[in-house]
């Protein structure tokens, strides 16, 4: 069983911009492909933000689920009793091999809501505001009379919040 997913290109050159650190970077020819990782769902995450290598169980679930969806009878009943007669170094092989160079979504930071792209937290903000761009827009243009004053306010409030204690 191989599984391919994720990021495909003909040309030898590809960009990839971190979904968590916004990092970006140019790679030639699967160049950085260790560094730079692309999960099942897409997501473009470089592999210092993956802290949390997938458990045994995570891998003989998602290997289990693939099986389930992709194979009938007893074809699907020898891959399940394969899976469950690994060690944990072919479980971790096969699991790694199966789901391709790239990340699988049991280790992805955003897959696992261990983090938060920007744009889903500015959505989320938006909506636990219950507010719009536009509003946003409107309510910071009457509090700041220019660009560089509000600017000035969001450094100011970020290098406080960065000493503020975590709950
Ligand atoms: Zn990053
Ligand atoms: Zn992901």
């Amino acid at each position: 069983m191989k599984i391919r997913s994720g990021f495909v290109s003909n040309s030898s050159s590809s960009s990839f911009t971190c979904d968590i650190c916004k990092k970006t970077v140019v790679l030639y020819d699967g160049e950085g492909s260790e560094d730079y990782l692309t999960c099942e769902e897409g997501h473009e995450v470089c592999a210092c933000h993956v802290k949390n290598k997938a458990t045994a169980k995570q891998m003989r679930e998602a290997l289990g689920k693939y099986a389930n969806e992709n194979y009938e009878g007893e074809e699907l009943t020898n891959e399940l009793k394969e899976i469950e007669g690994y060690d944990s170094d072919e479980l971790s092989d096969y699991f790694y091999e199966s789901f391709g160079g790239d990340l699988p979504s049991v280790d992805c930071p955003l897959c696992q809501f261990k983090t938060l792209t920007d744009d889903d937290l500015v959505d989320y903000l938006l909506m636990s505001l219950n507010t719009t761009k536009k509003e946003a827009l409107k309510d910071a243009t009457t509090r700041f009379k220019n660009y560089d004053e509000f600017c000035a306010a969001l450094k100011t409030f970020k290098k406080q919040s960065k000493n503020k204690p975590t709950v």
